[in-house]
């Protein structure tokens, strides 16, 4: 069996402790059998109830369920119009699904460098990227933790421009009493398997905007002029623009509606291990972690990013082997900057002295498991294990 949690290179009997493990149990199981069970695969009732309930938990007025969250920062860039000649801003450390979304509508990727507190899109960055073709801002809540969103939101609304919030890890992140997600035009969640809930492949586009929701979900279903329920025979239906297949199914709801059952719980398991876990890597002599509170936003605990210090000499290929002898899984957010990575080396050519905070992430930082599927004792052992590389009492 494939675990996705495994890091490349790692062989899954060499550790214990998986960085990301999805929680899937008897109730997962009863309802995907129901689904089976039945004849509505897609277009059914459960994903209409799973939009229902993830709109309501977040407070949005409307949620589309998707294929991915790839799908969802697509569309929302479609269905605002970006093409061909507008320019959308994106972090240069962030998964690469960010940028790819842009590079889909045909519109040019800007880069902007990240805060080197907390690895989010830094306002400042992002202010100077602005043209008079900026089209949208995408900030990503970087490992749970919400950027600051005063300050993009002020930037967007002077450019013009949207703000499309790529909330894949944000679940569960605050900003002041706002969820993340919920802040921008739109935010869009995933349900891969290492985020906060799974439904195997997924992800949830919320908005307050009306005529964006409708966009999208024409969009998501190859643009059909009438959604199944609004024909009037079956079968007849014009098409009156551009789509895509990025529907979510009935199985994957049906695991959605289960997990966000459980989400407090999984939310709440993983706020304790991060809260223990940066309590016991405090001080480290050569790293440090990133903060799980900075001002008014606040982390839905993705993982904890442990950074080297530019100026120790610990080499973190050393500090993954100890950790792979240990057990103890762990990731790598991201690790390269995107503007570095081959494929857009090879669109926009970059001065090499910028995005210096994005690529010391790429370099030297680690990503620590603290899902709830990590017990008391194994939150002990992965502090134990990086406390002992470090020399830490
Ligand atoms: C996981 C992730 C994505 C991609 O999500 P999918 O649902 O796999 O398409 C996009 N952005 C960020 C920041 C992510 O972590």
């Amino acid at each position: 069996m494939i675990d996705p949690s495994i890091p490349p290179g790692v062989a899954p009997d060499h550790r214990t402790i998986p960085f990301a493990r999805p929680l899937l149990g008897d109730e997962e199981r009863r309802a995907v059998a129901a689904v089976l069970d039945g004849h509505m695969l897609t277009h059914g009732p459960r994903v209409a109830a799973f939009e229902k309930a993830f709109a309501d938990r977040l407070g949005s007025a409307h949620a589309v369920a998707l294929s991915s969250c790839t799908a969802g920062l697509h569309l929302a860039l479609v269905a605002k119009g970006i093409g061909p000649g507008d320019e959308v801003i994106v972090p240069a450390m962030t998964h690469v699904a960010t940028a790819h979304a842009v590079e889909h509508c045909g519109a040019q990727v800007v880069f902007a460098d990240v805060e080197a507190a907390t690895g989010c899109l830094d306002p400042d960055a992002a202010a100077e990227a602005v043209t008079p073709r900026t089209r949208a801002i995408m900030p990503v809540h970087y490992l749970g933790l919400p950027c600051d969103m005063g300050r993009l939101a002020a930037i967007a609304e002077r450019a013009g421009a949207a703000l499309v919030e790529d909330a894949a890890t944000g679940l569960g992140a605050r900003w002041g009493d706002v969820p993340a997600g919920t802040i921008g035009d739109c935010g869009v969640f995933s349900f891969y398997p290492t985020k906060h809930m799974t439904t195997l492949e997924g992800g949830m586009l919320v908005t307050d905007d009306g005529a964006l929701d409708a966009a999208v979900r024409k969009r998501r279903a190859f643009g059909y002029d009438k959604g199944l329920g609004e024909r009037s025979l079956p079968g007849l239906y014009d098409v009156d623009t551009l789509g895509w297949n990025y529907r979510m199914n009935e199985v994957q709801a049906a695991i959605g509606l289960c997990q966000l059952d459980r989400l407090d719980g999984f939310l709440a398991a993983r706020a304790a291990n991060a809260a223990r876990l940066s309590e016991r890597l405090a001080d480290l002599d050569g790293a440090q972690v990133f903060p799980l509170v900075a001002g008014v936003r606040t982390s839905g605990h993705f993982c904890v990013n442990l950074t080297l210090d530019r100026d120790s000499g610990v080499s973190r290929e050393d500090l993954m082997r100890h950790l792979q002898a240990r057990g103890v899984g762990f990731s790598v957010h991201y690790p390269i900057a995107l503007p570095e990575s081959r494929y857009y080396a090879g669109r926009h050519a970059a001065a090499a002295d910028a995005f210096p905070v994005a690529r010391w992430i790429a370099r030297r930082t680690l990503s620590l498991p603290c899902g709830p599927h990590l017990t008391a004792d194994d939150v002990e052992a992965v502090a134990d294990a990086v406390c002992d590389f470090f020399g830490k009492e």
